[in-house]
Parts: C-alpha cells; sequence; structure tokens
C-alpha cells in the first residue's frame, strides 16, 4: 500500500516547507554570523533528522552539527510527561551558542528537559528552532538561555501530524510533506 494513501490532509507541502526552512535559516544567519564559529546546531532525534539537515544545508557559516536524543513518547500519540536523555551531545559545548533543533513543541517538556541539561553543560546560550509548535497545548514554559531566540517554522493546529521526520510508531518519517493520518491508521 503506498505511503500517500494513508493521510487524510496534508497541512505543508514540501515546497511550502523548503520555503520556510530557507527563511529560517536566513534569520539564523543574521542574527549568528558574527560568532557562527561557536555555534552548535543539535537536532533531537530522530523527529529532527530532516529539517536539521535542510536547515544547515542552508546556512553555509562554520558551524557545527549534533544530535541530542530524548524519550517521551513511547509509541501512543501522548507524551508521558517526563522526558529522559537517552543519548547526549558528543560535541563539547562549553561556552558554545547552541541551537537546539527540534521537530516539534507540544506540552514543552522534553524541550525544557533539554534546555536544563545543555545550560548545565556550559552552553553559553540556548535558542529554539522548532520546525512546528503547537502553543495550543502547552503545559511548560519553555525559557531559553543567555538570551537565546525562539525560531519557528509554523504553528501548527492540534491534531496529530506525520511526515518530515515526525513519526507515528516509527513509520512516516520519510515523508516529504506534513500531514495528518486517516483515523482508521491508529487501529
Ligand atoms: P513535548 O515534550 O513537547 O510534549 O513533545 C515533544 C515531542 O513529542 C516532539 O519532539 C515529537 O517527537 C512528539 N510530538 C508532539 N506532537 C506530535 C505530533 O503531532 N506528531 C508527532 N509525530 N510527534 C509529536
Ligand atoms: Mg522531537
Ligand atoms: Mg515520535
Amino acid at each position: 500500500m503506498e505511503l500517500e494513501s494513508h493521510i487524510e490532509r496534508i497541512l505543508w507541502t514540501e515546497e511550502e516547507i523548503l520555503k520556510r526552512v530557507s527563511e529560517l535559516a536566513t534569520q539564523i544567519i543574521d542574527d549568528f554570523k558574527a560568532n557562527s564559529s561557536s555555534l552548535v546546531l543539535i537536532g533531537v532525534a530522530t523527529g529532527a533528522f530532516m529539517f536539521l539537515a535542510d536547515l544547515v544545508k542552508k546556512i553555509q557559516l562554520p558551524i557545527s552539527v549534533d544530535f541530542i536524543r530524548a524519550e517521551s513518547y513511547g509509541s501512543g500519540t501522548e507524551s508521558n510527561g517526563n522526558p529522559r536523555i537517552s543519548c547526549d551531545v558528543k560535541i563539547d559545548i562549553k561556552g558554545k551558542h547552541v541551537i537546539l533543533v527540534e521537530d516539534i513543541v507540544d506540552t514543552g517538556n522534553t524541550l525544557s528537559c533539554l534546555i536544563s541539561h545543555l545550560e548545565l553543560k556550559g552552553a553559553s546560550s540556548v535558542s529554539i528552532c522548532t520546525f512546528l509548535d503547537k502553543p495550543a497545548r502547552r503545559k511548560v514554559h519553555v525559557e531559553m538561555v543567555g538570551g537565546g531566540k525562539f525560531y519557528r517554522g509554523f504553528e501548527c493546529p492540534d491534531y496529530f501530524v506525520v511526515g518530515y521526520g515526525m513519526d507515528f510508531a516509527e513509520l512516516y518519517r520519510n515523508l516529504p510533506y506534513v500531514g495528518v493520518l486517516k483515523p482508521e491508521m491508529y487501529q
């Protein structure tokens, strides 16, 4: 069965996504070009892998790239509210400007846990660049560190979305667009 037939509705097409990613990259370049050699973009695995790849290709400055992994979801559609870092960064981020790159901010639990962790490791600032933001579901106020900024691609309506890195039960990450699954796919 073709993957496309699992999708009820497309929210953002590949073309719309790449256009927005370029705009975000331009903003980041403007904000960090003066000290880009101390800039580290850290993708939150696995969901941010596609966004991170597209984003860094558009930031042609001397930056570093790494991943961190946080688990909070299991295979369902609800966060368990207690994320845990299961794979840490490899790069020493002490004194660096960090941009945490996320697929989507929902309750905010994952991000606030990761921000505190990176602050403890001595990052001189922590900014957020999330592809999607679902402010309607926020439970935790996400506080940036050291004057860090908050970048977001799109505001997401309160649906469980898949594609462009985001999964349901580890499927659909490879869709180049973002969509909503047909209800029967959850059964
Ligand atoms: P939070 O800790 O903010 O509640 O959840 C953040 C993580 O939950 C995201 O990075 C993402 O991995 C997952 N998540 C939240 N909302 C969605 C959604 O609509 N679709 C998918 N596939 N994952 C989501
Ligand atoms: Mg994520
Ligand atoms: Mg997931």
